[in-house]
């Protein structure tokens, strides 16, 4: 049995097979159907629908993820548990090659911008490394914890920074651990300490509200996070966009910021304007695939008979042979280009066609 057929047997959405444990799939796969099965209508177990996928979806494992290509990023040290770059002009990167952060010293202090837990507790340490000046502003990015639910960890009583999206979410969050900040913006506020600026503006909803540029000019650096994964593709969900046609723009946004250094605050290294044009026009394919499937597929084709009085499984059948459909179109050029494709290609369509049905 080929891994194409066996994948298109082990498609676990809209059947029974959803509900079993890898090892069932994979003996289940692994036998034949019949001459009478192979004949009957697709929907059967062991009966794919046609143009069924070539990748493994979601839920289901073949065997390996498609290799990581690309340049390998400098290493970090597993004594200090994280990375030092320096970006120009007193602003430095600090990653653990996951997540990235930044700092900016000045002439009596620091302004820290987001706050990892995974490397928080480190980053004294690591502005140590270039100054003995003391935290005096703490930015936050956006609300989420993966990123600034280590502020306290810096110690102090640094003015936090953010924007008013933020401040509302994290009164909400009622979190210890991600103190409200006390000056907030709506449009645009510059952060001049000493001879450092940095420009932050709200650019409105795509990752989630309230996340932020963050522009230091004279480093012609730019930090956004969640929204551009240079070299990879982009994490599920386009990121968990809250606004999917929010993030395609702001994609083409971030392109026209003059900036040399992008930080996205994931992969292990930070990004170019060429890694967000090649984003663009990977999103903009999916996008094209997603609408010529949409357009090409019937409601309830192809459904066996005994499934057509259940409206769930005719709209998932449905969803399902777009979404194939999207994934199968865009894989040929783009699988070898950008790292861990496989891993979600699928969620990518998923969230495309539904933005394109709904938004
Ligand atoms: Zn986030």
């Amino acid at each position: 049995m080929t891994r194409k057929q066996t994948l298109a047997r082990a498609r676990p959405r809209n059947t029974f097979l959803a509900t079993l444990g890898a090892a069932t799939i994979a003996a289940l796969a692994c036998t034949a159907p019949s001459t009478a099965q192979t004949q009957a209508e697709p929907g059967q177990p062991g009966v794919p629908y046609k143009d069924m996928p070539a990748l493994a979806p979601i839920g289901v494992r073949v065997d390996h993820y498609l290799p990581v290509h690309g340049p390998a990023a400098p290493p970090v040290d597993p004594a200090k548990g994280y990375r030092l770059q320096d970006l120009g002009t007193g602003l430095y990167l600090v990653t653990d090659n996951a997540y990235q952060s930044m700092f900016l010293v000045y002439e009596t202090g620091v302004v820290v911008v987001d706050a990892p837990p995974g490397y928080s507790a480190k980053i004294r340490q690591a502005i140590a490394e270039v100054t003995d000046r003391p935290i005096t502003h703490v930015i936050y990015s956006h609300s989420h914890i993966d990123h600034i639910g280590g502020v306290t960890d810096l110690g102090g009583h640094p003015t936090i920074i953010a924007h008013e999206e933020t401040q509302r979410l994290l009164v909400r969050a009622k979190d210890p651990k991600r103190p409200p900040p006390m000056v907030v913006f709506k449009d645009r506020y510059v952060l001049k300490v000493g001879s450092q600026t940095l420009e932050l503006s709200y650019p409105g909803v795509a990752h989630e509200p309230g996340n932020i540029f963050i522009y230091a000019p004279r480093q012609k650096t730019l930090m956004v996070i969640d929204v551009v994964f240079p070299g990879w593709m982009p994490w599920r969900r386009w990121a968990l966009a809250q606004d999917v046609p929010g993030y395609f723009a702001q994609v083409a946004e971030i392109d026209r910021v003059p900036f040399e250094t992008l930080v996205g605050g994931h992969v292990d290294r930070v990004g170019t304007h060429d890694d967000v044009r090649v984003q663009l026009e990977f999103m903009n394919d999916v996008k094209a695939a997603a609408t010529t499937a949409l357009k090409s597929t019937a409601l309830g084709g192809e459904l066996a008979d005994r499934d057509k009085a259940n409206p769930w499984a005719v709209f998932d059948n449905y969803i399902d042979r777009v979404v194939v459909q999207c994934v199968n179109a865009v894989t040929p050029k783009w699988q070898s280009r950008l790292a861990g494709y496989d891993v979600y290609i699928w969620d990518q369509c998923y969230a495309m066609e539904q933005s394109l049905r709904i938004d």
